[in-house]
This record gives C-alpha cells, sequence and structure tokens, in this order.
C-alpha cells in the first residue's frame, strides 16, 4: 500500500543488464505502477522470463519486442517463472504459453489460488463479504468492496502452471542457476529468484526500492501474512545482492537497507494502531481509518480501499500473534488492547 497515485511513470527502455540478462518494461493499463519489468535469461535453447505482464494485446507486444532487440522470437520462449499470482505477473503468462510452448512455473501456495480467484469466485465474493462485516465496513460499501477485484478478471488468462516451484527449487533455465526463494507475504506463494553469477536477487514485488509492497490479510492469504512478510525480508536479506531487480520501479542497490526501511515502516504501523486502539476505535475498519495514507481515507476508493483495509487486518493479526492484541468475536468483531 501506500502507492502514490501520480500519474504513470513513462515506460523505460529494453536493457542489457548483465552478459544474457535483459530487462523488458510492460505496460500495465488501470495502475500508477505504469509498468512490470520482464526479466528475460538468454540460453542456448532459446529464451527464459521472469514474470509476464497483464493478458492485453499492448503488453503481449512488449514483451514480442523485447524477446526481439536480444535476437529471439516469441516462439524461442521456454519458460515462464512467474513470481506470484498478481494479474500484473500472471495474467499474459497463458497467452505467452500459447504462442511458444514455453512451460510455466508458480509456487503451489498460489497455483492454489487460481481456481477461486480467477475461475469461479462466488464462494470467495462470499468470504470477501463476510470479512468485510466483521471487520466493520459500513453497510452500503460492502457490495462494491467485495467486488473491486473483478474488473480485472478479463485481463487475465487463468491458466493453470506446468511446473510447481518449492523454496529452493532450481528451474530448468538452460546455462543458469536461478534458485527460487520463497518469500510470502505479499501473496502467500510470492517467489524472489537469485542469480549466483551476476549475484543479483530478482525480488518481484517483495522488495522494491519505493513503495511498501501491500501485504493483505484476506480469505486467500495465510493466518499472518505480515508476520510471513518480515520473515521473508529476513530470509532475502542473507543473500549477498550487488543489484536487485525489482518487478517495478527501478534496480537498486543496498538490499541490506531496503529490508531495514520496510520492517521500520511496518513497525511504525504498529505503534499507530496501538495508538488508534488507545483513542477509543474498535473495529478494523475504524482502525485502518485512523492509520496514515498517501491521501485521506474518504478519497481511497474501490480496490485501493479494501487494499487498506487488508493492510490493516495484516498489521491486526500480526499484533495478535505477538501477544498486544485480541480479537473479540463479533460482527462486526472488536479489538481489545492487552496492556501488562
Ligand atoms: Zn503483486
Ligand atoms: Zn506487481
Amino acid at each position: 500500500m501506500d502507492q502514490h497515485q501520480k500519474g504513470a511513470p513513462p515506460l523505460p527502455p529494453v536493457e542489457k543488464l548483465r552478459p544474457g540478462v535483459w530487462s523488458i518494461p510492460v505496460p500495465l493499463p488501470m495502475t500508477s505502477l505504469g509498468h512490470v519489468f520482464v526479466y528475460l535469461f538468454e540460453a542456448d535453447d532459446g529464451a527464459y522470463v521472469v514474470d509476464a505482464g497483464w493478458n492485453t494485446d499492448e503488453a503481449f507486444g512488449a514483451v514480442e519486442s523485447g524477446l526481439a532487440l536480444a535476437g529471439y522470437e516469441i516462439t524461442d520462449l521456454r519458460g515462464v517463472m512467474v513470481t506470484h499470482v498478481h494479474p500484473d505477473h500472471y495474467g499474459l503468462a497463458g497467452r505467452l504459453r500459447e504462442a511458444s510452448g514455453a512451460w510455466i512455473s508458480l509456487h503451489p501456495a498460489d497455483a492454489g489460488l487460481i481456481q477461486n480467484r480467477y475461475i469461479d469466485p462466488a464462494e470467495l465474493l462470499t468470504r470477501m463479504s463476510a470479512m468485510m462485516r466483521r471487520a466493520g465496513a459500513p453497510e452500503d460499501l460492502i457490495e462494491s468492496l467485495t467486488r473491486a477485484a473483478m474488473p480485472v478478471l478479463p485481463l487475465v488468462d487463468p491458466v493453470l502452471p506446468d511446473i510447481l516451484l518449492e523454496d529452493g527449487d532450481r528451474p530448468e533455465v538452460t546455462g543458469w542457476d536461478l534458485k527460487a526463494i520463497w518469500t510470502p507475504g505479499h501473496s502467500p506463494g510470492h517467489l524472489c529468484f537469485w542469480e549466483p553469477v551476476n549475484e543479483v536477487l530478482l525480488s518481484g514485488d517483495h522488495v522494491l526500492p519505493r513503495i511498501t509492497p501491500n501485504i493483505p490479510f484476506h480469505p486467500q492469504a495465510g493466518d499472518n501474512p505480515l508476520g510471513d512478510f518480515v520473515a521473508s525480508l529476513d530470509k532475502v536479506d542473507q543473500y549477498p545482492a550487488r543489484e536487485v531487480l525489482p518487478a517495478h520501479e527501478h534496480r537498486f542497490v543496498d538490499l541490506h537497507g531496503r529490508v531495514e526501511q520496510l520492517k521500520a515502516h511496518h513497525e511504525h504501523r504498529f505503534v499507530e494502531i496501538v495508538a488508534a486502539l488507545r483513542s477509543g476505535v474498535t473495529t478494523s475498519w475504524g482502525v485502518a481509518e485512523r492509520m496514515a495514507w498517501s491521501r485521506s481515507w474518504d478519497s481511497i476508493a474501490g480496490f485501493m480501499k479494501r487494499a487498506a483495509l487488508a493492510e490493516a487486518l495484516a498489521h491486526l493479526r500480526a499484533l495478535e500473534r505477538r501477544g498486544v492484541v485480541r480479537e473479540v468475536d463479533g460482527e462486526p468483531s472488536t479489538w481489545e488492547l492487552l496492556e501488562d
């Protein structure tokens, strides 16, 4: 969350980053992020990419022309390693596979979400509206917030992966020794990839240079996504990255510094939430309303508002695990501070 809603940044050029490694910016519709980076690895038997983009003609064209600059045709694509199941990373993967015969890989925790999220979302919508009610969302907003992600469905080709990558697995990318690092938090099956020759970390949405990734608690998240996220930050911090290649914004150095900033950001959020509860707020919605966002709470709408609420819930769950707060059942449920 905390995404700035400024105009989308201009599309950077396709660049060769290292021998055999390319960055291909792929434009995103409907988002201030502007683009997702598809990273290409050259191999003797073709090309392999990390992430794909939304399922739009423009995105397909951007991948195709990026491949061409690196000397490949779409039919040379051998593998698509998707970092996580969000539409801007996974949406186009099926179409790339169809055009090339490439395999698609995902972590099993995200592969397991495809059916309920993209193919038959009825049950997920029911659970989402129950979550809204429990959180204390105003009755007149529940329906629209529940359905807030539905407009993206046409931009996702809901295919199942050919390969499941677990933590530490090495995808078959000819001539490379990429390693999948499971980094749950932003999504339950998020993967980063470590490339040991150039010592670069492909960080997906897990670590971005400027914005803080949204860490949502919702029916398709784990029990404590924020706790998972912080543990996943410590996990990638073990790698001696010379440079981080994120899925959005821009490349950066100083992974450790960024990890520390992100951890500090969430500690600050905890302080904010405890202060909100001390001031007498009791529901999850009330807590979200009191937290500082990049815009005023009233001007946040639709999917962004749901993401903000889900982020507040993720912090409350993490505080519950720490023994700082307790949730009292009800509709809405209420939160109590456990003072010692
Ligand atoms: Zn994402
Ligand atoms: Zn993303």
